[in-house]
């Protein structure tokens, strides 16, 4: 979307910018994590990115499948959000030489990501819901779900395994 014109004009506009910002948001995820697991040490932590990466990948496929819903190509559209989020993470990462604290900064960077995603798709789900796109709402929902799952997921690595040995 250009910067100086009006390119959304319409609560279409609307829905379709948003769908390629979470499309470009989980294309972004996907690249991101197998280096979040390549720094991870706690092995709960890895297993959670791994799985994570996994659904990444479906959840994608169940983007495109969105878009073919809707008549459109698979687009995605430049997100500074979760931009924003991965170098963040990669700068604050960088600073860390301690394992487990770049565990417990990890942790936190995920849940950031997790976040993200998890108001991208409340919004388009409650704009499926209005607009009648009930195929396309079900496939968001799955997305949601394993969003908010990973969530609390992470939270309890955190709180099991990472941040009291961070602590110690
Ligand atoms: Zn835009
Ligand atoms: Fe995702
Ligand atoms: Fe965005
Ligand atoms: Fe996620």
């Amino acid at each position: 979307m250009g910067l100086f014109t009006k390119d959304i004009k319409t609560m279409d506009d609307l829905y379709l910018h948003v769908l390629q910002d979470i499309y470009y948001a989980e294309n972004q995820i996907k690249k991101a994590l197998p280096d979040m697991i390549g720094k991870a040490t706690n092995r709960d932590l890895t297993a959670a990115f791994k799985t994570h990466l996994e659904e990444t990948e479906k959840q994608i496929g169940r983007l495109e499948e969105a878009f073919q819903l809707l008549g459109k190509e698979p687009e995605g559209t430049s997100c500074p959000a979760i931009d924003g989020i991965i170098d963040e993470a990669n700068e604050v990462a960088g600073e860390i030489d301690n394992k487990k604290v770049l565990d417990a900064a990890l942790v936190a960077a995920a849940q950031a990501v997790e976040h993200y995603e998890i108001t991208r798709y409340g919004s388009l789900i409650a704009w499926s819901e209005e607009m009648g796109r009930d195929a396309i709402a079900k496939l968001l929902t799955t997305n949601l779900k394993e969003e908010k799952a990973a969530d609390k997921k992470l939270t309890s690595i955190g709180e099991r395994k990472v941040n009291l040995k961070a602590a110690g």
